[in-house]
């Protein structure tokens, strides 16, 4: 039995399932930039909760949308965020949600995170979020502006506000979550499902409304209760879609099947990196990518990330990475060490701990404790931590390349070495970036640095 928090009931919840079966809705990436470090923390609980409840005998559905359209940016300037980026670059906008799409599913094989069971596109589920809108039209929920928009009514709904505890009469005009072009509608904690077109001429469609495109709260309810059957067990996301997305997402859902739809919320705490918020203007968004052209291996991420609880925010930083990129070079070579059998032995200790929401930083003194114990025998190490690895995802049994360097190798870390001595951190990181691309990677610790093959 897995529990895990819930955001909704605030207390620890055994996860419901359903016959063995439980359905499970990660909200997506939208798609007009790569994910980030932080992005990737989120849709990594996501994840980790699939595969606890796999290892303990559940059958696990995974839906998780791609938003290409309608997620407008929460500055004043309420633009779509796809259409923004294509004029950055100069590109059709569905050419940018491709590109980003294919590079967020990259990311997601790099850091061994499974695929959904399906990604839904919105920009290809027009049809069903038109049918939904129609639905709360009816059900009286909604209403259609003479502008050609549709908005949800929140007064509508009396349990408005129960996940975040934005209550409506707490909720001002003029809040923050407003967006600029929402002119004509009749409250202001109401939230446009359809937007009519006015002067926008890409990313637009026919609805019974006039023409126009689709709001990005709306996209999650249609998806979900088609996709998963009206029976939503678990919905997971980051800690800032509980309000306004998932109040609003509820409320639309609620509306529509006329009980909870969503049984349980799971939210995960944001991910800072050096301290700070990642964000363009500050310049410190880092990806994947990033950690590769270091020379670290992407699974150090995967493991940084898992050192730290959930539901605690996080601060990320270059030597933890580097910390985690020995840590998995130490367990691969002692892996490899302690034999070639590929049985696995549950540990009593880390099944409870992840049981009880989530507790990776406890599963992993454990294995370190276990690594230590000199009262365990090899054979059981390795069974032990190849049991966890199904939990964990970090390719514990990956073979350590243990070929020589070559003359060229050797001399370069030299000349890095050197560098670092003398403070010459540009020259440092340039020869670092050369050695990544003859597959050496560089980690620095207190005696130094020290590399291995990529
Ligand atoms: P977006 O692509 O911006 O729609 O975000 C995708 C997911 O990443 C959402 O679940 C967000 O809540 C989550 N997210 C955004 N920023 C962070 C962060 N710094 N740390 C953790 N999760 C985040
Ligand atoms: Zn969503």
């Amino acid at each position: 039995m897995i529990a895990i928090y819930d955001t909704l009931t605030r207390g620890l919840k055994e996860v419901p399932h359903v016959e063995n079966s439980v359905n499970i809705y990660c909200c997506g990436p939208t798609v007009y930039r790569d994910a980030h470090v932080g992005n990737l923390r989120t849709f990594l609980l996501a994840d980790l909760i699939v595969r606890a409840l796999k290892l303990d005998g559940r059958q696990v559905k995974l839906i998780q949308n791609i938003t290409d359209v309608g997620h407008m940016s929460e500055d004043f300037t309420g633009e779509d965020k796809l259409l923004s980026q294509a004029q950055l670059e100069k590109r059709d906008p569905f050419e940018i949600a491709r590109k980003y799409e294919e590079r967020f599913h990259q990311d997601l094989a790099r850091i061994n995170i499974f695929p959904a069971d399906a990604y839904p596109r919105a920009s290809e589920t027009i049809d069903l979020m038109l049918q939904t809108i129609a639905q709360l039209i009816a059900s009286g929920h909604a209403y259609a502006t003479e502008l050609g928009s549709v908005y949800f009514d929140a007064r509508s709904v009396e349990s408005y506000g129960a996940i975040s505890g934005n209550k409506l009469d707490s909720l001002k005009p003029g809040h923050r979550f407003e967006y600029s072009d929402e002119g004509d509608k009749r409250f202001h904690a109401d939230w446009a499902l359809w937007k009519t077109a006015g002067n926008r001429t890409e990313m637009v469609w026919d609805s019974p409304w006039g023409k126009g495109f689709p709001g990005w709260h709306i996209e999650c309810t249609a998806m979900s209760l088609k996709l998963l059957d009206e029976r939503i067990d678990l919905h997971v996301g980051g800690i800032d879609l509980r309000f306004p997305h998932h109040e609003n997402e509820r409320a639309q859902s609620n509306s529509i099947i006329g009980h909870e739809a969503v049984k349980m919320w799971v939210h995960g705490e944001h991910l800072l990196f050096e301290g700070r918020k990642m964000s363009k203007s500050a310049g410190n968004v880092v990806l994947v990518q990033d950690l590769i052209e270091r020379g670290l291996d992407p699974l150090s991420l995967r493991l940084s990330l898992l050192e730290n609880r959930y539901r605690s925010q996080m601060d990320l930083t270059w030597a933890s990475l580097d910390a985690a990129n020995t840590t998995l070079r130490r367990w691969r070579t002692n892996l490899a060490s302690w034999g070639e059998s590929m049985d696995q032995i549950e540990d009593s200790e880390i099944t409870g701990a992840i049981a009880k929401d989530l507790d990776t930083p406890r599963v992993l003194l454990r294995l370190r404790a276990i690594e230590k114990d000199s009262a365990i025998s090899v054979e059981v190490k390795r069974a032990i931590f190849l049991k966890a690895d199904l939990l964990l995802g970090l390719d514990l049994d990956r073979a350590i390349e243990d070929r020589p360097l070559t003359a060229d190798q050797i001399s370069l870390l030299q000349s890095r070495a050197q560098a670092r001595q003398s403070k010459n951190w540009s020259e440092s990181d340039r020869l670092r970036d050369l050695l990544a691309s003859t597959g050496v990677a560089i980690s620095d610790g207190p005696d130094g640095q020290s590399w291995s093959w990529i």
